[in-house]
């Protein structure tokens, strides 16, 4: 079909425009819009596939023991033992279905997250902007691209302002390439086609308007999305580096085995029960689900934070949450409310009080002899450069139903400047029509300022709001009260700036100038020099209260949060006093030493490092730096989350270990980078977020430290019956069973474990330290050995007591699901006892519990299980012994947990004192 589309990139803009039938200026209307939508269909990529549901559920047999498994299975049948080699293969197919089932369910979890993270774009529509979701736009649509929006389908451009995108995905270029509405020649390829962006291309700079040439499967993206990464992607560092110790284990007991046939054979034993002990031996020492069983952890970890409006975008991010040790945040709307108000407005060394609250526009201005023509002139400026919409209550947004307050669109600082502007009695649509805008310099991070041109009949005016300092350094002159020049003094302005930065202010400067009056077009250049300075708007930004909560847990968690702000240091430091922020340059009032980038890019690599560490609170930040913040921390062992919003930040969002993007207020780019976006930007979901991961880690080595004594056990049991040259206590098809049943019926259950209290009281695990710690390791060994002493040593009495093998085997099978039963409720908690926890207070772990003793019911007595496992019937004698085991190891666990607990006390106690 491409063959006969237009060649978009090689007519004119206008020619682009026509053939699409549609207004550069105002876009389509609504109604034709909804129509090209019914005959294109929505601009969306068809659902991208992942593996097949058949390919997963082959590549459950991938793995080297379903292998051995299959490979005895067919070696019993050949050997004539029919029932065995059924229940072997039985077992594998169940065993695979049951992977699949848990597979699928943690992809679902992934895929429906996935699925909430949709693009907007800014789309003109009945001659007005408005935001809507990507998928809604149609050929002949006009948007408006920026920096760090993802370009929402295939555009022709319209205009360019530096536009500059990044189309790495498709044409593989790595540099960003300049964008403008010039023709290229026909046969251009992808790559040289400077007249078009293409559908999922990154805006890394600048801006531009265009027009939609095609959508959905239409787009460059559409035709190459089959080739594009599954989203289905499981492994993560922890499941690699299981399996990677499973492979070891399995060569190791492959050899083993082999050894103890070899010696059973020259012991004079019959083939067929050496090769029957070699495969228990293997199947029963690997731990083969603990991969599966992980992922299907961290996938509900995944939905657990989901539920505290943190989306997790990669499923590692999950695993390394729990470890981070650093958050370094974003203030304005992270930290802080994003509700901006105008308190003060400082014009010709007068300060007035701006008064009232929120976004409706009551409230006094009180000023010593009243407003002044040049506080008049910097509430204009406030004004007119500004993009931000102010709605009044009951007036429909561009997009969505109307509300019952005053709302915003746009960027929130702007927003409290129509508020003051309006108390003033300025209004915004009569200055409009005074001062048509013609041209402007929008707000990039990295300069710090935004400039507008205007020009009527008579007149040309450049306006310019920004940070204090780069408003000054553009500044000769300034407006004095009466409305006439007068030298500007600069350090007057400075100190009245950190004065109100001191009062947690955010501060704005002002400035007007007078271009050329033919100027058509506003060059940073011509705003460099020469500008008159109107003065200063000092708004509150109050910090949210649930992150003045979640600073303090994280403090008492270990974790040490750092405020990094493109804002005044004054500002920033008030804000942090108020959060309660600490570290080493924090005082104990909260007062904490601030540095700037400009001071951070004096520094020696040895200072950075050392500053890095200590300082809480960053000001006037470039991204840049934020890059070198992320990699200092690191270098020096910590575990680094850090928040970002634009395009520039992606760099920093990509090195930290969590790059953590705002769901409202961060840009395309940022999200795409990031491990985790936040619904709600707020910093409270930062540290929510770190609680479950702990909590996820935890259920994680809970599990681990159950499933592991069982196969030790039961490697032990058999490995003990070669040595002794003695029956087998269990044979393979019951290992198979016991691991099995106990695997879905009880180790689960860990996973629905709910965070143990004080998680968030103790410090952050150590990145490298083991999974298994020494208190672990002991006690897998400890439950190992008595599993092997319980489960053999009934074995054995049994059979000195006269009872059937069968009988005898079933009672040591018994002994492992009942120990491993009981050892569920110990492994709830490493240190405190269940009865601390509550005995039910996870009620799965109880219905678990039930439902493992029903079917170990019907293990010993229906008899079709009795002929499928080679189990019998016990006598009612019999099952005191098998409880007393479960009971005796859930007491010696918990003694062992006791005396642990006081070891630790008295060495803890001797190292305080
Ligand atoms: P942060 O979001 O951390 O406060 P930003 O990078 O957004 O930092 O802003 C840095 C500085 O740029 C602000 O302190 C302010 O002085 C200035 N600034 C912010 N927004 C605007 C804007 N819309 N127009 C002009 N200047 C702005
Ligand atoms: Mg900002």
């Amino acid at each position: 079909m491409n063959e006969t589309a237009p060649l978009w990139h090689a007519m004119s803009a206008q020619d682009a425009a026509k053939r699409l039938d549609t207004d550069p200026e105002r876009g389509l209307s609504s109604g034709e819009a909804a129509e090209r939508l019914r005959q294109h269909g929505p601009n969306a990529l068809p659902v991208r596939k992942g593996k097949s549901a058949l390919t997963r559920f082959l590549l459950q047999f991938h793995q080297p023991l379903v292998y051995i498994l299959l490979a005895a299975g067919v070696i019993t049948a050949l050997l004539g033992e029919v029932v065995d080699s059924s229940v072997i293969l039985g077992v594998v197919l169940v065993n695979a279905v049951i992977g699949y089932l848990q597979e699928s369910k943690a992809v679902r979890a992934l895929s429906a997250l996935s699925a909430t993270m949709t693009t907007e774009a800014t789309v003109l529509r009945d001659g007005a902007p408005v935001r809507l979701d990507a998928a809604a736009l149609v050929p002949g649509d006009v948007v408006i691209l920026r920096s760090g929006d993802k370009t929402p389908a295939d555009v022709r451009i319209l205009s360019s302002r530096e536009l500059r995108s990044d189309e790495s995905m498709l044409t593989g270029e790595s540099l960003p390439v300049e964008k403008s509405a010039d023709p290229v020649s026909p046969d251009a390829v992808l790559a040289e086609r400077r007249s078009m962006a293409f559908a999922g291309a990154l805006v890394t700079y600048g801006q531009g308007r265009a027009v939609v040439a095609a959508t959905g499967a239409g787009t460059e993206l559409g035709r190459i999305s089959s080739l594009m990464e599954s989203a289905d992607e499981l492994e993560t560092p922890l499941t690699r580096k299981i399996s990677r110790f499973s492979h070891l284990l399995l060569v190791a007991i492959l050899v083993l085995a082999g050894l103890n046939f070899a010696l059973g054979l020259w012991r004079g034993e019959t083939a067929v029960d050496m090769f029957m002990a070699s495969v228990a031996l293997a199947v029963g020492a690997i731990p083969e689900g603990l991969p599966a069983a992980v992922t299907i952890i961290l996938a509900i970890g995944v939905s657990r934070m989901a539920a505290r409006r943190a989306v997790i975008r990669r499923l590692p991010a999950v695993e390394t949450l729990g470890s981070v040790t650093v958050i370094c945040t974003d203030k304005t709307g992270t930290l802080t409310e994003n509700q901006m108000t105008v308190h003060s407005l400082w014009a010709a060394g007068v300060e007035a009080l701006v008064g009232g609250t929120g976004y409706a526009p009551e409230g006094e201005i009180t000023a010593p002899g009243g407003l002044s023509a040049a506080h008049r002139e910097c509430l204009l400026a406030g004004l007119l450069c500004n993009d931000a919409v102010l709605r009044a209550p009951g007036e429909p947004g561009g997009n969505g139903a109307p509300s019952a307050t005053w709302r915003v669109e746009g960027d929130p600082s702007e927003a409290a400047l129509l508020v003051s502007a309006a108390k003033a009695g300025l209004s915004r649509a009569e200055e409009q029509a005074a001062w048509p805008r013609v041209d402007e310099l929008a707000f990039e991070s990295e300069r710090q300022y935004m400039a507008t041109l205007h020009k009527n009949a008579d007149e040309a005016v450049i306006w310019l709001k920004g940070s204090v300092e780069r408003v000054l350094e553009r500044c000769g002159q300034a407006l004095a009260a009466d409305g006439t020049l007068e030298p500007l003094d600069a350090a007057a302005v400075t100190r009245k700036t950190e004065e109100l930065a001191a009062r947690g202010l955010r501060v704005l400067a002002f400035a007007k100038g007078t271009p050329a009056p033919d100027a058509a077009a506003l060059e940073h250049e011509d705003v460099a020099l020469g500008l008159v300075f109107l003065g200063l708007q000092g708004m509150i930004d109050p910090p949210r209260a649930e992150a003045v909560d979640a600073v303090a847990a994280c403090r008492r968690a270990g974790v040490l949060v750092k405020m990094i702000t493109g804002d005044h240091a004054g500002t920033a430091v008030a804000i942090g006093r108020m959060l309660g922020l600490s570290g080493p340059s924090c005082e104990a009032d909260g007062h904490c030493r601030a540095l700037t980038g400009a001071e951070l890019a004096r520094l020696s690599d040895a200072q950075f490092a050392a500053e890095a560490r200590a300082v809480s609170v960053f000001a006037r930040v470039s991204p840049e730096q934020k890059l070198r913040l992320v990699r200092a921390l690191q270098a020096q062992g910590e575990v680094v989350a850090m928040t970002g919003d634009g395009v520039n930040d992606a760099p920093a969002l990509k090195q930290a270990d969590i790059g953590v993007a705002m769901g409202q207020a961060g840009t395309d780019a940022a999200k795409e980078a990031a491990d985790m976006v936040l619904t709600d930007d707020n910093f409270a979901s930062i540290a929510a977020a770190v609680e479950e991961g702990r909590g996820v880690f935890d259920n994680l080595v809970k599990f681990i430290a159950w499933t592991l004594p069982t196969n030790l056990g039961e490697g032990m049991v058999i490995l003990t019956a070669f040595l002794f040259g003695v029956a087998l206590p269990i044979l393979p098809v019951q290992i198979l069973w016991i691991n099995m049943t106990t695997a879905a019926a009880l180790g689960l259950m860990l996973s629905f474990e709910p965070k143990e209290p004080g998680i968030m009281d103790r410090a952050p695990r150590a990145p490298g330290k083991p999974i298994l710690d020494r208190l672990l390791a002991g006690r897998i060994a400890l439950v190992g050995a008595l599993l092997l002493v319980t489960a053999f040593g009934l074995f054995e009495y049994e059979l000195s007591r006269g009872a059937s093998l069968e009988q005898a085997r079933t009672v040591a099978v018994n002994v492992f699901v009942l120990v491993e039963t009981a050892y569920l409720f110990n492994a709830r908690s490493f240190r405190r006892s269940p009865f601390a926890l509550g005995f039910f207070s996870n009620p799965w772990a109880s219905w678990g519990a039930g439902l493992m003793l029903a079917l170990q019911g019907a293990y010993t007595y229906v008899p079709a299980m009795n002929a499928l496992f080679q189990s019998a019937p016990l006598a009612p004698r019999q099952w005191p012994l098998v409880l007393g085991s479960a009971v005796a190891v859930f007491l010696l666990v918990e003694i062992e947990k006791k005396l642990r607990n006081g070891l630790r006390r008295t060495a803890s106690a001797s190292h305080s004192t």
